[in-house]
């Protein structure tokens, strides 16, 4: 039987993750589509319910963890849950496409350790900590703690990248969305 597959695009913050998979999502937007996961964040000016989140609050959120809804979930930033959920993936899958995940390190390690055999991840990888740094910083959007504990957050989700299947290191965006298109184009064909 044909296992459906799923696809995990991780990186630390910074790293150009959301970009790469919005190329690969209009590359390939008869074989792809993005897994819409849950969270308890605000949603921000330009974001869709549905579309790039579906926005729940805590109660709910907590509700479905009970159920056993998400088939990973995490906090990712104080007090904010984020997660996948299951009805997301059947959702895709029943659409006979690939669904695309644009989760955190840690977050993909669950889903590795759930889909050992039809998961497929990327990490993405910027080219230093310091060059991070630097893209955060021109960035202008971090206070000095903020940039503090990205950087940080960064330099130890780096030291997960050899878990990952592919790893693609981040010099420029063209490139780097190029190597990714060549390993999804593998995977789905
Ligand atoms: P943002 O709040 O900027 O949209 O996302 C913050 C971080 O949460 C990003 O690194 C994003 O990839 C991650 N994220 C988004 N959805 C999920 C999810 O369902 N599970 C996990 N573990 N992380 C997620």
């Amino acid at each position: 039987m044909r296992q459906n597959k799923i696809i995990i695009i991780t990186a630390p913050s910074g790293a150009g993750k959301t970009t790469i998979v919005q190329y690969l999502l209009q590359q390939y937007p008869e074989q792809l589509a993005f897994s819409v996961s849950a969270t308890t964040r605000q949603p921000r000016a330009n974001e869709t319910e549905g579309k790039d989140y579906y926005f729940l609050t805590k109660e709910i959120f907590q509700q479905k963890i009970q159920d056993d809804a998400f088939v990973e979930w995490e906090m990712v930033y104080e007090g904010k849950y984020y997660g996948t959920l299951q009805s997301e993936l059947e959702r895709i899958w029943k659409t006979g496409k690939t669904p695309v995940l644009d989760i955190d390190v840690k977050g993909a390690l669950h889903i590795q350790r759930r889909f050992p055999e039809s998961s497929f991840s990327l990490f993405i990888q910027p080219p230093s900590v310091k060059e991070l740094q630097k893209r955060l910083e021109s960035r202008g959007t971090e206070t000095r703690e903020s940039l503090e504990a990205r950087v940080n957050k960064a330099a130890y989700e780096l030291s997960f990248k050899d878990q990952f299947n592919y790893t693609i290191v981040n010099n420029h965006l063209e490139e780097a969305c190029r190597d990714a298109e060549r390993i999804i184009t593998a995977i789905i064909a």
